[in-house]
């Protein structure tokens, strides 16, 4: 068997050059069809082929819905809804089957979207969701001229400021910040615009005296920022999305951009911050406790972490166990209802070694994750309390969640 993959893989090497490509299927002069890189007979296996069925058997506690009524902080119900109003009823019965009580949706961009989306939200559930709102740096400005940017002119964040204020006064509960702030908005003069450019403070004290969370997303996963290359932990996902990769020189360190977001946080003591993507440092817990501890007006929130939370259990739970008070529930979704069960099943049961994701081949890392089982109080804190305590309108929502389902057990 061995010598016969030698010789294949042999003979590979000497043919390979000599494919032609016709209608996607690789034809050589020596044979009709190339042998496919499956890892069958011997055959060498492509990565991207790879479909591994875990062998181990232990027991499994799935779970169907959360263990108490939940506040999903992270969500983007314009990205991935767009306006269809049957997305939107079918995604209130998935929170309904799963006891989601409120979800808060990111996408209220202020350059006019927000209205929309309030209306598409609100029109039916008010009491379903929240909006953050987002800032509108280009403006009436062309994409690919920065000069032209509404950012750049006099008195913009003080504009902004006021903009938020009327958005807060028509229920909106806060602001969203995207990763393009740091790793895409450019100057004038072509550099990109830094975290923590003084130009834009007038934003983020408006935030504290309105009373509404600012919620950050900075940076993006660690490896992301390495090279493409075979030591690349997540080499299977970026050679699928080249375009996440932000490693070289046209880009920041990743840690230049969370100490320019961290300067903000501390230089803006009396504005919450909310940390998305577990403050996007979830690869080092021990770095992201040393910020809650620095800055008490920090939060964060898991969406799209449990891969990164998951395969360090032991860690992740005494983290969560010890800044219980700081941490909020998140998903980025909507997603399919499968991954909703895995987040409860992953926060709720010491289930080992499980898929983080409905998806195959894993869309964050080739690795399986490990239950958490947080006791019921941090489940709490995690799932619906700290959102109350920081977000406008979350809890007038989960106290009429709450009647409605009190009157739904009744006779
Ligand atoms: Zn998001």
């Amino acid at each position: 068997m061995f010598i016969v993959a030698k010789i294949l893989r042999l003979k590979c090497q000497v043919f390979l050059p000599l494919f032609l490509i016709f209608g996607g299927v690789a034809v050589s002069q020596d044979s009709p069809v190339s042998e496919p890189l499956d890892g069958r007979e011997g055959r060498e296996l492509l990565l991207k082929n790879f479909r591994p069925q875990a062998q181990l058997k232990v027991a499994e506690h799935l779970r169907n819905k959360a263990a108490f009524p939940v506040v999903d902080v992270h969500t983007h119900f314009f990205y991935k809804l767009r306006s269809s109003q049957q997305a939107l009823e079918d995604y209130v019965a998935v929170m309904d089957r799963n006891r989601i009580a409120v979800s808060v949706s990111l996408d209220g961009s202020l350059n006019g979207r927000l209205e929309e989306h309030a209306k598409f939200l609100w029109g039916r559930y008010k009491d379903r969701f929240l909006i953050f709102a987002n800032v509108d740096w280009l403006g009436d400005g062309t994409r690919d001229n920065p000069a032209t940017w509404a950012c750049h002119r006099a008195g913009f964040a003080e504009r902004t400021a006021r903009q938020l204020a009327e958005a807060v006064d028509s229920g909106v509960s806060g602001l969203k910040i995207f990763k393009r702030f740091g790793l895409e908005y450019k100057n004038p003069d072509g550099s990109l615009i830094k975290v923590d450019d003084p130009r834009f403070d007038p934003i983020w004290d408006a935030c504290g005296k309105l009373g509404i969370p600012v919620i950050i997303h900075t940076a993006d996963p660690a490896a992301f920022f390495e090279p493409v290359d075979e030591t690349n932990e997540r080499w299977e996902e970026l050679s699928r999305h080249p375009d996440w990769s932000f490693h070289g020189p046209n880009y920041p360190s990743r840690m230049e951009l969370l100490e320019a977001r961290n300067r903000v946080i501390g230089k803006h003591p009396n504005t919450n911050f909310i940390g998305a993507h577990v403050a996007n440092h979830p690869e080092d817990l021990d770095v992201v406790s040393r910020w809650l501890r620095k800055y008490p007006n920090l939060y964060i929130e898991t969406a799209s972490r449990i891969s990164e939370l998951g395969r360090q259990p032991f860690t992740a739970r005494k983290f969560l166990m010890q800044y219980s008070d700081r941490i909020m529930f998140g998903t980025d979704g909507p997603w399919p209802e499968a991954r909703l069960h895995i987040n409860w099943r992953f926060f709720e049961t010491a289930d080992e070694s499980f898929a983080y994701s409905e998806k195959v081949p894993p869309p964050q890392g080739m690795w399986r994750i490990h239950g958490l089982k947080l006791p019921d109080d941090v489940l709490q804190q995690l799932y619906f309390e700290n959102a109350c305590r920081v977000i406008p309108g979350v809890k007038a929502r989960l106290m009429k969640y709450r009647q409605s389902q009190a009157q739904e057990v009744q006779p």
